[in-house]
Parts: C-alpha cells; sequence; structure tokens
C-alpha cells in the first residue's frame, strides 16, 4: 500500500504512521525526522533546513523533493510506504506524480485548531530517543524525565506557542490544498482525530478496510 498521511501538525500523524507501519510491514518515512537528523549531523541540507524549521516555515520543496525521491528509491519501499508529513506542498504532489510514485490513497486526519494548541503546547519529548509524552494526557512517570531512556526530556523549538500558529497558518495556506488535489484524484479518505490514539486508528483501519 502507497499512502500518504495529511494533517495539521500534532494532529497524530506520526503516531497513527508508526502503527500502520507495524501492521502493514511498510517503512514509514518522515521528511520531518529526516530533516532533524540531518540538522543533528549538520550536513549541508540541515544546514539550510534549520532556520526554516525553527521558524515553523516550510523547508523549500527542491530540497524536500530531492530527500523523498532518493529515500523512496530505497529497497525497503518496493512493497509500499507510509508518507508522514509529505508532501506537503501541491509542487511536491506533484513531482510525486511526475516520478510515478502512484500513491493508493491520501488520509487527512482532521483536527481543529484550539486541540492542535493545546497538544503542542504540552508536548515534550526525549531529545535522545525520540519518544513523546504529553503532561496531561501521557505524561512520563517522572516529571521531565524520559521513561524509556532516563534523558531530561525538552520542548521541541518548533511548539513554542508563537511558532504552532505559524505552522498552522502555514498548513491551511500551503498544504490543505492538497486535499482538493487528490479528492479530483478520486484518492481521498476523511479521518476525523479521536482524544485517544486507539479510536483514531480503529477508524483509519476501518477507511483503509484493514481487520
Ligand atoms: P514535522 O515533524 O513533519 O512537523 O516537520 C518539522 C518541520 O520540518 C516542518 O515544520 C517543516 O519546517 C519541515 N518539513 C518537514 N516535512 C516537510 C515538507 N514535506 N515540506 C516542507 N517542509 C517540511
Amino acid at each position: 500500500m502507497k499512502l500518504i498521511l495529511i494533517g495539521p501538525p500534532g494532529a497524530g500523524k506520526g503516531t497513527q504512521a508508526d502503527v500502520l507501519s507495524k501492521k502493514l510491514g511498510i517503512p514509514r518515512i518522515s521528511t520531518g525526522d529526516i530533516l532533524r537528523e540531518a540538522v543533528k549531523a549538520g550536513t549541508p541540507v540541515g544546514m539550510k533546513a534549520k532556520s526554516f524549521m525553527d521558524s515553523g516555515a516550510l523547508v523549500p520543496d527542491e530540497i524536500i523533493i530531492e530527500i523523498i525521491i532518493e529515500r523512496l528509491g530505497a529497497r525497503d519501499c518496493i512493497n509500499g510506504f507510509i508518507l508522514d508529513g509529505v508532501p506537503r506542498t501541491i509542487a511536491q504532489a506533484q513531482a510525486l506524480d511526475g516520478h510515478d510514485v502512484a500513491i493508493d490513497t491520501a488520509l487527512a486526519i482532521e483536527v481543529p485548531d484550539e486541540d492542535i494548541i493545546e497538544r503542542l503546547g504540552g508536548r515534550r519529548v526525549c531529545p535522545d530517543c525520540g519518544t513523546t509524552y504529553h503532561v496531561k494526557s501521557n505524561p512520563p512517570a517522572k516529571e521531565g524525565v524520559c521513561d524509556a531512556c532516563g534523558a531530561a526530556l525538552i520542548i521541541r523549538k518548533d511548539d513554542d506557542a508563537d511558532v504552532v500558529r505559524n505552522r498552522l497558518q502555514t498548513y491551511h495556506r500551503e498544504t490543505a490544498p492538497l486535499l482538493e488535489y487528490y479528492k479530483a484524484q478520486g484518492k481521498l479518505e476523511i479521518s476525523v482525530s479521536h482524544s485517544d490514539v486507539t479510536g483514531t486508528a480503529a477508524e483509519i483501519f476501518k477507511i483503509l478496510g484493514i481487520s
């Protein structure tokens, strides 16, 4: 299955993509993760991307298109993949179509803006192992400390309130038009995010006909 997950930042795309990846045995591909790795490693791509990411803006299309086309050429993508957070612009979607990446379904996860602000404001992440927490809905056993590896949890720079507002505006302006794009291709499915991860996963499985 070749699947795209579309949704605002904090919609739970990453979590759902992980669930689907395990269930279907196909990789989850997140350009956000690839870029964060590049920033951490200080590569030329990472150095170019950092200021865009820190301000909540999109990284330029040509950088993303190169990254994603290269990644989709890897052997583990032969039986399908789940794209998490890419494409995020019409130009990126057209580039995938231009490279004959035959997407089966674009699944939109809908969440109201107020819920996003609440979710991302309380998000804490482990800088070492990547485990994600929420101060209210999914707190670690000991405040500020990762359950999995004991590292001190941090707030992602782009989860800062002003940056979140920027990311939401960017989503509505640049990414939401993809819904019409995939609807016109007859590939769009819409799911509404529930407050619990399992409820959302169950709805997505139903939409995709996975038992
Ligand atoms: P994410 O973890 O998917 O929210 O991505 C974090 C940040 O990386 C975004 O706010 C963007 O700055 C950048 N980014 C990730 N994926 C893309 C993409 N497909 N197009 C443009 N920028 C992206």
